[in-house]
């Protein structure tokens, strides 16, 4: 089975993860774009059994998810960098930052949420649904 590691930026903190990710989404929320300054997040989803080895130390983020729910986020104490996301609306699965894998082979956001945040020129691939977390409507910024 595939094994990926999904590292900080400093190497302290490494994860082992296995197989495939079940489904990976884009956010634009505001929260989102703070922690990784950037304009979305790309997080991957494993099931919890996929994590099979940790590496280093992690210190622990929490708050209440822009959707309810608590999010708990893992991160370097040296140099910042999110490895891990767990929300409490999807118990049995983990959350990886894709670019925490440097793999680009890893699969497309397959819906892309809090899209009234994104900017115009952030173009998520066809068919990807792009919702609006206010409405719950398609954004009609396609
Ligand atoms: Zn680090
Ligand atoms: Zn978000």
């Amino acid at each position: 089975m595939t094994r990926r590691t999904a590292r900080c930026q400093c190497g302290q903190l490494s994860l082992t993860i296995e197989g495939e990710p079940r489904f990976t989404t884009a956010c634009c929320c505001s929260r989102c774009q703070r922690r990784t300054g950037s304009s979305y997040s790309h997080i991957g989803r494993w099931p919890r059994t996929a994590l099979v080895a940790q590496s280093g130390e992690g210190r622990v983020f929490e708050r209440t998810g822009e959707s309810g729910g608590l999010a708990r986020q893992t991160f370097c104490p040296t140099c910042g960098s999110t490895v891990l996301t767990e929300v409490s609306l999807m118990p049995d699965l983990i959350g990886v930052p894709v670019g925490c894998f440097g793999d680009p082979a890893l699969p497309a956001p397959a819906i892309a949420v809090w899209c009234e945040n994104r900017p115009a020129w952030v173009v998520f691939p066809e068919g990807v649904p792009q919702l609006d977390q206010q409405t719950g409507a398609a954004s009609d910024r396609s």
